[in-house]
């Protein structure tokens, strides 16, 4: 039973709840965390709390959040900004009661100003992101800003009162600038190809359509780590906060449930200071993006394969997906047999890295939706899946995973799964798939019309005859076939 009028930073929790240890009144927002979603709360936030636990220090967060509706935010102030991540493990559970976050500012609530003073305050030397791909608004993972994104068109029009996070960061880096404060650092936590890169690619370019001297400040001055994450941190579910509270003794709106591993390699470049993360375990190194790549192909590849496959073949959750020999069998060649050899990072046994990914996948406490991965394909494909694909066309080797996945990202985005059941489609290119997809009813022709479409498969894929003929035999065994089949024929086809 839990006591619904008490929370977290008001009982007493149990003795095996892993508390803050310092002295919280100590903590300043030295850094601005834009997206307090699920993930930022078992990563960057644990992480500086796990620092703070061992260290002391006044490294507090300050949680901004521009467009979810303010629920999450109340429930944490309510709480002291006290919020709990539940570690699952095949071996039981630990739950920690993160102390690192010290303020909070909700855009619709404190208004965009508050936000953009927090920003702007010499204070502020770190501003992190977790706000999806699509919150840089750029013409794909690779590509530069999207000027046809209605925020930009909007932050082009009012740069002073921006919607967008580039429009955001590049005016308070403008009132730093006027007022001669130090730039802050620009953290991106997202799972993009070289994310500091295209954090800066997304403000420069917006800077220099509005203000070339400033933007020129800012290309000298501001320091955009790239950063690679992983943690494998599913949305919060009536039974996330149920599993919760019975450990903690209490409701916590706000907590989240993640596996046991992670992971967090930092480029170690900043403006001005930062936490010592490497006392938790931070791997702060020169150059980020051989470990960003081989992440990105083969545990968030190898996610996608399962996400679009799995859920057209009826499987909720990536767990399920495992149990099936065949899946199993044949994610574990896309990553071995077809990401692995596209990658350049040395000193990582792949085999061994694989096959934990594989134990972490089949996880079965985490309940992580293949529905939830498949979300904002057209953003992730690139990074995932098509950049390896791009490989082995310029080695002239095979691919059949590769292509099956892109398939099945084709299938599904087709609105319905093997059974004919509709599927809620979540990507910021839905209206353009849709139309694609409602103008070509003939289905060799919906795989064209798909392929062309720059913003995801750039303009070379549709040009190269075998890979078209490739994707569409692939996308119709998936559509007479179906994903459970197509996937066991693949299986049994590896020898
Ligand atoms: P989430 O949906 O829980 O949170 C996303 C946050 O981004 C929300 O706070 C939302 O308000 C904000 N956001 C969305 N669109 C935005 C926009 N256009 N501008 C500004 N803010 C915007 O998702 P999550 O699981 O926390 O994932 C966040 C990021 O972390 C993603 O890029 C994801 O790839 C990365 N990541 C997640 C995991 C995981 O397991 N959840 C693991 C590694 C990396």
């Amino acid at each position: 039973m839990t006591d619904k009028k008490q929370n977290i930073a008001t009982v007493t929790l149990p003795g095996n709840v892993d508390v803050p240890r310092y002295d919280r009144r100590a903590l300043r927002p030295r850094m601005v965390h834009i997206g307090f979603g699920a993930f930022h709360r078992a990563h960057q936030a644990l992480l500086t709390h796990r620092v703070l636990n061992q260290e002391g220090g006044d490294w507090g967060l300050c949680e901004v959040v521009l467009f979810s509706d303010d629920s999450l935010i109340s429930a944490l102030r309510e709480q002291q900004h006290l919020f709990t991540v539940l570690e699952k493990g095949e071996s039981g559970n630990q739950a920690i009661v993160v102390g690192a976050v010290c303020a909070s500012l909700h855009a619709a609530v404190e208004g965009k100003e508050a936000i953009l003073a927090q920003l702007a305050d010499a204070q502020t030397e770190i501003v992190s992101l977790t706000i999806t791909e699509k919150g840089y608004c750029l013409a794909g993972a690779h590509g530069n800003l999207d000027t046809n994104n209605a925020h930009i068109q909007h932050d082009l029009r009012y740069p002073r009162e921006p919607l967008s996070v580039p429009g955001i960061i590049t005016e308070a880096l403008r009132r730093r600038h006027a007022q001669g404060i130090p730039p802050f650092s620009v953290l991106s936590c997202d799972n993009m190809p070289e994310n500091g890169k295209a954090a800066q690619r997304a403000v420069l370019d917006f800077a220099r359509l509005i203000a070339p001297a400033l933007a020129a400040w800012i290309e000298r001055e501001v320091a955009f780590p790239s950063t690679m994450v992983d943690r494998i941190v599913p949305a919060a579910t009536a039974q996330t906060l149920h599993d919760v509270a019975e450990v903690v003794g209490v409701d916590d709106p706000c907590a989240i449930a993640c596996e046991p591993y992670i992971q967090w390699v930092v480029e170690d470049h900043f403006t001005q200071g930062r936490p010592h993360w490497e006392a938790a375990g931070v791997q702060l190194v020169e150059d980020v993006a051989p470990y960003e790549t081989m992440k990105l192909r083969m545990l968030n590849g190898s996610h996608s394969f399962l996400a679009y496959l799995g859920y057209l073949a009826g499987y909720a959750h990536v767990s399920d997906c495992m149990s099936d020999a065949h899946f199993r069998r044949a994610v574990r060649h896309l990553m071995l047999a077809e990401q692995a050899p596209t990658l350049t990072i040395t000193g990582v046994d792949l085999t061994d890295y694989a096959e934990r990914l594989l134990t972490r996948f089949a996880n079965p406490a985490l309940h992580h939706r293949t529905w939830q991965i498949a979300m904002d394909g057209s953003q992730k494909l690139p990074q995932r899946l098509l950049d390896g694909l791009r490989w082995h066309r310029r080695n002239g080797s095979r691919c059949e995973a590769l292509i099956l996945g892109v398939a099945g990202w084709m299938r599904y985005i087709g609105g319905s799964d093997d059974r004919g059941e509709a599927v809620d489609i979540r990507d910021p290119l839905k209206s353009t798939l849709q139309s694609i997809v409602a103008s070509t009813p003939d289905d060799e022709a919906r795989v064209q019309g798909l392929l062309a479409l720059t913003a995801v498969f750039g303009d070379d894929l549709r040009t190269d005859p075998s890979l078209v003929h490739a994707l569409t035999d692939a996308y119709l065994r998936l559509r007479d076939q179906g994903a459970l089949a197509a996937v066991t024929a693949l299986a049994q086809s590896l020898p």
